[in-house]
């Protein structure tokens, strides 16, 4: 069996493989340790070997984690459903929100995010496989709402986040990831600043680098299976 150090450290090297079979630049695509469900000694052991980026589903979960670990660096990022009565202890404790997915949501994050800290950064997350149900704004209604969203004043727009429907064969697995970033491209012709691409995880990640994620949320691969455990 693998260490929790040893997997990390063979992620890495899958993504510098696939940054460098798919012709990116090497450095050009982060990795999201996905530490839902996860005890913070398992945190700590990622921190200790690197690791600075963390994700996290459930508010309640992530609050004591986040708590127990205020001293030291870490960038938390929010991935899971987003409910209006979450919204202040996410503003106040997360650097970045990947499900955004309307605008109500958005507002209230602005308006909740402290004066003293920097803007939220925000991902809205499409339904890219139009699977009735996942989240997620429809590709079609992206633009406008985007547009609503970068008006607001303590949040700031980096990009869109993708969770397709599980798929096993690579091919199949680029064709929604291809879409998402067919959908970047359009707002960014629109004159929007976006430079991030959420898409990838454990089963996936190759072919969501394949099409140009620049952030893969990594659970399962790290951490190892989360079968044990109640909820995924
Ligand atoms: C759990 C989760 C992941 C990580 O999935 P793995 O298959 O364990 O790598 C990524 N993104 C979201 C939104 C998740 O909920």
């Amino acid at each position: 069996m693998n260490t929790l150090t040893e997997r990390l450290h063979q992620i890495r090297a899958q993504i510098t493989k696939s940054e460098s079979h798919y012709q990116r630049p090497a450095g050009s695509v982060k990795l999201l340790a996905v530490s839902k469900t996860r005890p913070i000694t398992d945190i700590e052991e990622a921190l200790a070997a690197g690791q600075m980026d963390f994700a996290e589903n459930y508010l309640q979960d992530a609050l004591p984690k986040i708590t127990a670990l205020i001293d030291k660096t870490i960038c938390w990022h929010f991935i899971g459903p987003l409910q209006s009565n979450k919204t202040r202890a996410i503003a106040e404790n997360f650097h970045w929100v990947h499900s955004v997915d309307r605008l109500k949501i958005a507002q209230r994050l602005s308006e909740q995010r402290p004066e003293h800290l920097p803007p939220l950064n925000i991902c809205l997350q499409v339904n890219i496989s139009l699977d009735p149900a996942k989240a997620g704004v429809k590709a079609e209604e992206t633009l406008q709402l985007a547009h609503k969203i970068q008006k607001l004043p303590h949040i700031k727009l980096r990009g869109l986040m993708g969770l397709p429907t599980k798929a096993n064969d690579p091919k199949q697995q680029r064709i929604p990831f291809c879409a998402l970033k067919t959908l970047l491209e359009n707002l960014q012709q629109q004159g929007m600043e976006l430079d991030t691409l959420s898409m990838g995880m454990s089963d996936d990640m190759d072919a969501a680098i394949a099409e140009g994620a620049t952030i893969v949320r990594i659970g399962t691969a790290i951490f190892g299976s989360r079968a044990q455990n109640n909820n995924a």
